[in-house]
Order: C-alpha cells, then sequence, then structure tokens
C-alpha cells in the first residue's frame, strides 16, 4: 500500500511540487495523471526513493521509504521496486539477456538465468535474447525495460509514461502486460502518465490528478 502525507519536495532552482494525500490499497492499480511539468516524474522517483522528501512522507507498505538511509534505501529498492524510467537505461554495450542481468549484479546476488529466460518468453523477447539494445523496436525496448523491472518480482511497480513513444497498438500492448505482470507479482501499480489512451484503457485504476506547479518566483 501506498500512502502520501504532507508530501513537498523543492527543487533547489526549480518549483517547489506539494502532492495531495493519498492513500491505495496494496495490489491495486493507480495513474498518476497531470499536463507535463505537473511533477508526475517527481512523485515516483519520491515514491522509489531516488529523490528525499523536502517534507512529508512517502509510505510503501508501512515504510517510509525517505526516512531510509541510503544503504538500506538500495536494499529496499531491490528487495521491492520494479521501476520503467522514461527514458530506459538500457546498457548499449550489453545484450538484452545481460541487461536483465543487471539487477542481480546490482543486488550481490547471482544471476538467475533460469528466471531471465522464463520472463523474457513470458514477454514474447525469447528470440531477441542476444541482441544489442539498438536493434529493437521502441515497443521491444520497452518490454525489455519491463521485463528488468519484474525480474525479482517486486510488490511496487512504477511505470513513466510507459506509453508516450508507442503507436496504439504497441501501447495496448505495454499495458496489458504492465497489468498482467503486477497481477503475478502482487504488486502495486502505478502509472504516470498524460496520454489520454491510459485512462480510457483503465476506468477502474485510482487516480492522483496533479495540478501544473506554480511558476517559480525566483
Ligand atoms: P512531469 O513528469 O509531470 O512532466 P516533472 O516531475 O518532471 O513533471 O517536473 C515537475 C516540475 O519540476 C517541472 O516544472 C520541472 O521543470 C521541474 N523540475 C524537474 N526536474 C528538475 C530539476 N532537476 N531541477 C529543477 N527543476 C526541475
Ligand atoms: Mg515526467
Amino acid at each position: 500500500m501506498i500512502e502520501l502525507k504532507d508530501l513537498r519536495y523543492d527543487y533547489r532552482n526549480g518549483p517547489t511540487l506539494s502532492f495531495a494525500d493519498l492513500s491505495a490499497s496494496a495490489g491495486c492499480t493507480l495513474l498518476v495523471r497531470g499536463a507535463s511539468g505537473a511533477g508526475k516524474s517527481t512523485l515516483l522517483a519520491l515514491m522509489a526513493g531516488l529523490l528525499t522528501p523536502t517534507a512529508g512522507q512517502v509510505f510503501v507498505d508501512g515504510i517510509d521509504v525517505g526516512a531510509l538511509a541510503p544503504r538500506q534505501r538500495d536494499a529496499w529498492r531491490g528487495a521491492h521496486l520494479g521501476f520503467v524510467p522514461q527514458r530506459l537505461h538500457l546498457s548499449e554495450a550489453l545484450s538484452v539477456r545481460d541487461n536483465l542481468g543487471l539487477p542481480y549484479v546490482c543486488a550481490g546476488e547471482p544471476v538467475q538465468p533460469a528466471r531471465i529466460a522464463e520472463v523474457l518468453e513470458r514477454l514474447g523477447l525469447q528470440g531477441l535474447a542476444a541482441r544489442r539494445p539498438h536493434q529493437l523496436s521502441v515497443g521491444q525496448a520497452q518490454r525489455v525495460a519491463l521485463a528488468r523491472a519484474v525480474l525479482r518480482g517486486p510488490s511496487l511497480l512504477l511505470a513513466d509514461e510507459p506509453t508516450a513513444s508507442l503507436d496504439d497498438e504497441a501501447a495496448a500492448e505495454a499495458l496489458r502486460l504492465l497489468i498482467e505482470l503486477a497481477a503475478l507479482s502482487r504488486a502495486t501499480l502505478v502509472l504516470a502518465t498524460h496520454d489520454a489512451r491510459v485512462s480510457q484503457a483503465l476506468p477502474d485504476a485510482q487516480l492522483l490528478q496533479l495540478n501544473r506547479a506554480p511558476a517559480c518566483s525566483a
């Protein structure tokens, strides 16, 4: 479950972003909507413990993520979080298969080839395992990033604008896979989007509408 309490983030050379309180139960789908610049990516970074709140708290399954010390936070992220960032951050130097080994390496655990093969197959990527990211279509690269995010069975799956650069068919497929994979790991799914297609495809999702930050007065 996710709870936001009096959450605020001040960019040093940018806006102050305040977020309304929220409570979303475990396993639900939360849609974070708002125009470009409203703070969607910032909120996901706060939920992921990649940014530390200026004030207030983000609780994930009762844990105050911002209060964790850096090493604890890394460990928490490795064990519980799946993140599909807007820029996918796949390593161009590595094959698809080796990109999927990275989460284990980062966690200091042995790579699990059988689990990697299972996830590649579920996402229809088994034939692409030896390719480098630049040899993939945009939709295929998105699926590799999704595979990387769900490998270790996260309890919280965050996706930032997962349909932004996809055509209608690939966007529908990406959403279907996100929902299916979140359900398989019983994860809470948080989608940040300004894409009306996502809201239409997920009429039952819990909504968090962000308003654009006021212009910076500095
Ligand atoms: P969204 O994802 O909804 O488009 P963001 O969370 O990326 O919004 O950004 C929210 C606001 O914070 C925007 O006004 C943006 O310009 C500003 N912002 C984002 N990152 C920084 C940064 N590193 N420094 C200063 N301002 C930033
Ligand atoms: Mg964004």
